[in-house]
């Protein structure tokens, strides 16, 4: 199944892509939760319902008229692996790290699979990072490696984006990798029974249809259920919790000379099973700067 949170003149609902459009789950079964991380908090039989109301025959939105957003748009937590394929260990030129590393984007950041990516006003080394990634599904602590299938509820894809200089100059990262726009998610949540084995999936990164990141999920370090071993031991994970997954070797900053992302660059992400995102490069616009 998959999952989208999605917007129609200006309400957010939640619903099943289909091969016929969008199935509105506010409409087609009023019962369930309106937002993605109730959604996936009510466990499998609110997933079992959610399928059963898109196998009925009914009303579907085109996708064209509606809004997609990332699929859970202000995740808890959002989680990031860094060095986890060992070709882009290399061209970052860095040893394999004895632990995972791991770093917080901010929630803040997440964007839709379709949403311009800004170019920040502060520094032109903006990047890409093409990455599975997944959603947590069950409150859990302390999941061993051998259940932490359980407590995946899909997967989808991410882009990553780095200010290179605001990310390296400080040990912990959260700042270069945080920035507004910096979290594009999408395009839809696909459950796990539907992706199958997370760990054989081909992941393509292009900018401006040049292919810049080619690799296939067999070669991350630490897998994805080793990701939730060993964040679990530290921290209680929950529903709508975003983990991704670390990225390929290719990014722009690597590239000799470096090329680096311009206001009008599309990059797109395309991981197999699961679907593909696609994003423009825009320059920070005034209105970024704001005091609620
Ligand atoms: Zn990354």
């Amino acid at each position: 199944m998959r999952l989208t949170t999605f917007t129609q003149r200006g309400a957010r609902r939640i619903g099943v892509v289909t091969d016929d459009g969008i199935v509105d789950l506010a409409a087609a079964e009023p019962s369930l939760p309106r937002d993605m991380i109730a959604l996936l908090a009510g466990g499998s039989d609110a997933l079992t319902t959610a399928r059963a109301a898109a196998g009925r025959r009914g009303p579907r939105l085109a996708l064209a008229d509606v809004t997609v957003d990332a699929p859970v748009p202000h995740p808890p937590k959002f989680l990031a692996i860094g060095l986890n394929y060992a070709d882009h260990v290399k061209e970052s030129g860095f040893e394999a790290p004895p632990f995972p590393v791991f770093f917080n984007k901010q929630s803040t950041c997440v964007t839709g699979p379709y949403a311009p990516i800004h170019l920040p006003r502060v520094s032109p080394l903006l990047d890409y990072e093409g990455e599975l990634a997944f959603v947590i599904g069950r409150r859990c602590r302390h999941v061993p490696r051998d259940r932490a299938a359980q407590v995946i509820a899909g997967y989808l894809v991410c882009n990553d984006v780095s200010v290179r200089d605001w990310q390296l100059r400080t040990p912990t990262m959260t700042m270069g990798k945080s920035f507004d726009t910096h979290g594009p998610l999408g395009p839809w949540l696909v459950t796990a029974d539907e992706v199958g084995d997370p760990h054989a999936l081909e992941l393509r990164t292009w900018v401006n249809g040049e292919l810049r990141q080619h690799s296939n999920t067999r070669e991350l370090i630490y897998d994805c259920f080793a990701q939730v071993e060993h964040l679990s031991t530290a921290f209680t994970l929950e529903p709508g919790d975003v983990i991704t997954t670390g990225t390929p070797s290719g990014v722009g900053g690597a590239r000799q000379p470096p090329a680096f992302l311009r206001a009008g660059d599309v990059v797109r992400i395309e991981i197999e099973r699961i679907g593909a995102i696609e994003n423009r490069v825009i320059e920070e616009p005034e209105e970024a700067a704001h005091v609620a």
